[in-house]
């Protein structure tokens, strides 16, 4: 079945089944499809495994996992009440950015993660997968912690964990969008519903 056609997380990993629809197969142990509450309100979304997760098979597994883990405890959600995903799901050769083919290749599956999940909010760690939601290149330092209405959820670009890794002064503007992230989660407001779907109506946002 296509990727767009399924109705739940299982079939949508079904669906992919040991793909080989790009190069990136060929260097990967493990295909990292994505873990956590299919019904979760929050819906991460990363770049590409690294080297921890392409070995386990599961996202944010490695040093930045362990920063995004005391990220969600200081604003008290726990890793299984939300839904942790990637723009590509195959590991890049020594963890450069995606290309844009693989992202393409990829993107029926992420998209079918969000259509399943239907989170309140998206948040993009980093700037590959925020470039790829808002369809332009985006300079992080302008966007991170802003809310966007997106196609039936609000968007939120941070830093990728990875980044404060590097940078410890990223760290603390992290710790402040996260609890941004947790006020957006407590308000009332609903995200706008999405348009009746439109086949032409790929998009992400
Ligand atoms: N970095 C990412 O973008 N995703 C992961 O799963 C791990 C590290």
């Amino acid at each position: 079945m296509e990727a767009s056609e399924v109705g739940t997380l299982t079939e949508l990993r079904e669906a992919l089944g040991e793909c080989t629809r790009c190069p990136l197969h060929k260097g990967r142990t493990n295909i990292v499809f994505g873990m956590g509450d299919e019904n979760a309100e929050l819906l991460f979304v990363g770049e590409a495994p690294g080297r921890a997760e392409d070995a386990q098979g599961l996202p944010f597994v490695g040093p930045a996992g362990r920063l995004l883990d005391e990220l969600l405890m200081g604003i008290g959600i726990r890793r299984e009440q939300v839904y942790i995903a990637n723009v590509v799901k195959c590991r890049p050769p020594g963890n450069r950015d995606p290309v844009p083919y693989e992202m393409d290749t990829c993107n029926p599956f992420l998209l079918g993660q969000i259509r399943i999940i239907k989170p309140r909010i998206l948040c993009a760690l980093g700037r590959v997968a925020a470039s790829l939601i808002l369809d332009k290149n985006v300079q992080m330092n302008k966007v991170h912690g802003q809310k966007f209405p997106g196609h039936g959820y609000f968007f939120v670009p941070v830093f990728h964990p990875a980044a404060a890794l590097r940078t410890p002064s990223t760290r603390g503007v992290l710790v402040e969008d996260f609890n941004l992230l947790k006020g957006y989660l407590g308000e009332e407001e609903r995200p706008p519903e999405p348009p009746a779907p439109e086949p032409e109506q790929m998009g992400l946002f």
